[in-house]
């Protein structure tokens, strides 16, 4: 297991996603700022992006410091440790009605509590619906076993 994982393998938000699975979540994503600011460093690359297209145009600096920013804080804690937008209709509505998962919720085909997921939101519900019936162990398990884990 992957030691970014350590205290979140087994969280999942009540809208289905699992929190070691998420880049923001398993700390892939502020993993990747740090090795980006050494590749930049290590490489040289300010010293000689000027030669190329365009090149002369970055503000290294600024680069250096979002990259820094996203070591720091490109992170999430998960919803259940109060990582997230704190105002997500989602979880607000599933602690009220105490589900662990809204895949238990008869309530799932009509709400509309996952429209501002945008894009995201029918494909988010459409997982919900195939786990119904699932305990969240038991969504784990089965999301590890077909490997999407
Ligand atoms: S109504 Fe049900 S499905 Fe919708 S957010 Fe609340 S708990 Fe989840």
């Amino acid at each position: 297991m992957n030691e970014a994982w350590v205290g979140i393998e087994n969280q999942v938000g009540p809208c289905g996603v699992i929190c070691g699975a998420c880049p923001l979540g398993n700390g892939e994503v502020a993993k990747s700022a740090d090795q980006t600011r050494k590749y930049i460093a290590d490489c040289q690359i300010p010293v000689w992006a000027p030669l190329i297209a365009g090149g002369e145009k970055i503000d290294w600096d600024s680069v250096d410091r979002g990259l820094k920013w996203m070591q720091k804080y490109a992170r999430c804690e998960g919803c259940r440790n109060g990582g997230g937008p704190p105002d997500c209709a989602i979880r607000i509505c599933a602690r009220e009605r105490g589900l662990e998962l809204c895949s238990s919720c008869e309530d799932l085909d009509g709400c509309d509590r996952f429209e501002w997921l945008g894009e995201h939101s029918r494909e988010v519900k459409e997982n919900l619906k195939k786990i119904r019936g699932l305990s969240k162990e038991e969504y784990l398990k089965k999301m590890r076993s077909s490997s999407r884990l």
